[in-house]
């Protein structure tokens, strides 16, 4: 989907799923709106994101 039509069909578009924009996209839906977030990465948290490692350690997103 493009931005434009991001911007056609959604209330708020919020930039980035890291704490912030997810916290966003919760609000702006209990206020009613219909709202989405996109981000450049392919999953949600942002430098949030902790996986582990092949050994097992916890790694933060980079
Ligand atoms: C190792 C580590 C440990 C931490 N430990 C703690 C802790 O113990 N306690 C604490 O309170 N905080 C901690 N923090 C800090 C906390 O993780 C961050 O403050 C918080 O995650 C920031 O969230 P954010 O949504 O503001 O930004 P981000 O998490 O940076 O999210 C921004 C998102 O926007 C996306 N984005 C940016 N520009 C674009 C674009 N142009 N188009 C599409 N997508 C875009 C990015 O891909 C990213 O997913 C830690 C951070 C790190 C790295």
């Amino acid at each position: 989907m493009s931005v434009e039509q991001f911007k056609t069909n959604y209330d708020v578009v919020i930039v980035g799923a890291g704490f912030a924009g997810m916290y966003q996209l919760h609000k702006a839906r209990e206020l009613g709106f219909s709202a989405v977030v996109i981000d450049g990465n392919a999953e949600v948290g942002g430098c949030g994101t902790v996986r582990l490692s092949a050994d097992g350690q916890a790694e933060a997103h980079t």
